[in-house]
C-alpha cells in the first residue's frame, strides 16, 4: 500500500524540497547514488569493472523545465563519455538516458530530446559504447520507441527499455525482438493506471516471463533488469531454452540492490551489468527505490528519527 503512495510524492515539489533539505537524507540517497558528479563516479566505475561487473551510467535528472536544463543534461553527458574514453571499457560501460532530462516534456519536446540525445549516442560510439532509452511513464512512450527508431538507423546498438506492467508491452517486445534490437525489459517503476497497467504483482511477474520468452525467442539482445530471484532464474532457463549462449543475453541489477547476487551472477560467467546513477537531482530516482521496498522506508524514517 506505501508504494503508490510514495510515487504519488515522487512527483511533489514540496515533498522534494522537505526531503532534499532533511541533513539525514544524504546517508540514505548515498546507498543507491554513489556520487553527486563524475569526479565522484569515475572511481566507482574503476572499482566495479575490477570486481568483473559492466555498468549503465545514468546521470540522475527528469521532469526539467526549459531547454537550457536539456542542454545541460546533454553537456553533462557528454563529459561523462568524455571521462570514460581513457578507461578504455567500451560497452563494459553504456550509458542510460531519460529522454524527459532532455527535453521530451517542453514545447516542440520529440525533437529537442532526440537533438539532445543524438550527439550522447554520436560520442558513445566514439569511445566504443552505447545508450540505452530508459523508459519513463506511459505517456511518453510513443515518443521514445520513434526516437529509439530513429536512432538505430546510424546506431544500430541504441537500446530501449520496456515495462512488463503495461498492456501494451507484449506487442512492444514482439516489434522490438523482430527487430534484432537491444532491450532492457523491467517490471515498471511509476503509478500508473489500471486502464494502461497490471496493478497485481503476480500479474506482473507473469507478463514479465511471457514477454522475457518473446525477448530470448526473437533476433535481439535482452537485458533482464530485475532482481527478482525466481525472474532470475526463469531468465536462465529461457536463454537455455532458446540456445542463448552467456554472451548473448545478460542481467541487470541497480547499483546498491543485491550487490552479492551482482558479484554471484558474474562469478558465474554471467554478463551482469550494474546500473549506477550519480548527480544531485536525486530525488526522483531515490523516491521510486524507497517505493520499490517499504524496508527502505522504515530505514529512511528511522534515522530521520534518531538524528
Ligand atoms: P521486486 O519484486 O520489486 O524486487 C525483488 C527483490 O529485489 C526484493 O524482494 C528486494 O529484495 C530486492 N529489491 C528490489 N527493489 C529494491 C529496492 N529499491 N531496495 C532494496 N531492495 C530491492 N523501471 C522503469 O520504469 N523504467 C526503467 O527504465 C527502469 N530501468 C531499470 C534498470 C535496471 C537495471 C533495473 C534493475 C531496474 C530498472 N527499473 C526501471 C526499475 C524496475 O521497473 C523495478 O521497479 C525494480 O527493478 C524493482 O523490481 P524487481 O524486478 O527488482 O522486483
Amino acid at each position: 500500500m506505501l508504494g503508490p503512495v510514495i510515487l504519488a510524492a515522487s512527483r511533489s515539489d514540496r515533498m522534494r524540497r522537505l526531503i532534499s533539505a532533511a541533513p539525514v537524507t544524504k546517508q540514505v540517497v548515498d546507498r543507491f547514488i554513489p556520487g553527486e558528479d563524475v569526479d565522484d563516479i569515475v572511481p566507482v566505475v574503476r572499482d566495479l569493472a575490477d570486481n568483473g561487473l559492466e555498468l549503465t551510467m545514468d546521470v540522475v535528472g527528469e521532469d526539467i523545465t526549459n531547454p537550457a536544463q536539456a542542454a545541460a543534461a546533454r553537456d553533462a553527458y557528454l563529459e561523462l563519455v568524455d571521462r570514460l574514453k581513457p578507461l578504455e571499457l567500451g560497452t563494459r560501460a553504456e550509458m542510460s538516458v531519460k529522454l524527459s532530462m532532455f527535453g521530451q516534456a517542453l514545447e516542440g519536446g520529440h525533437e529537442l530530446a532526440l537533438s539532445n540525445v543524438r550527439p550522447v549516442v554520436e560520442a558513445a560510439a566514439e569511445i566504443g559504447t552505447t545508450v540505452t532509452l530508459d523508459a519513463e511513464d506511459h505517456t511518453t512512450l510513443d515518443s521514445m520507441f520513434a526516437i529509439h527508431e530513429e536512432l538505430r538507423k546510424d546506431f544500430p546498438q541504441t537500446g530501449c527499455v520496456i515495462q512488463a506492467y503495461l498492456f501494451r508491452t507484449e506487442a512492444d517486445a514482439r516489434r522490438l525482438a523482430e527487430s534484432g534490437s537491444r532491450v532492457r525489459l523491467v517490471k515498471g517503476a511509476y503509478k500508473e493506471p489500471a486502464s494502461v497497467a497490471y496493478q497485481d504483482k503476480h500479474e506482473i511477474d507473469r507478463a514479465y516471463v511471457r514477454i522475457l520468452r518473446t525477448l530470448m525467442e526473437g533476433t535481439g539482445y535482452p537485458m533482464i533488469g530485475s532482481h527478482d530471484p525466481r525472474l532470475i532464474a526463469i531468465g536462465q532457463e529461457l536463454a537455455h531454452q532458446a540456445g542463448r549462449k552467456l554472451d548473448e543475453y545478460e542481467f541487470q541489477m541497480l547499483y546498491g540492490i543485491r550487490t552479492d547476487e551482482h558479484l554471484r551472477l558474474a562469478a558465474e560467467g554471467h554478463r551482469m551489468r550494474v546500473y549506477t546513477a550519480y548527480g544531485t537531482d536525486w530525488y526522483g530516482y531515490f523516491m521510486r527505490r524507497l517505493a520499490e521496498k517499504p524496508a527502505n522506508l522504515r530505514f529512511f524514517a528511522r534515522s530521520m528519527l534518531t538524528k
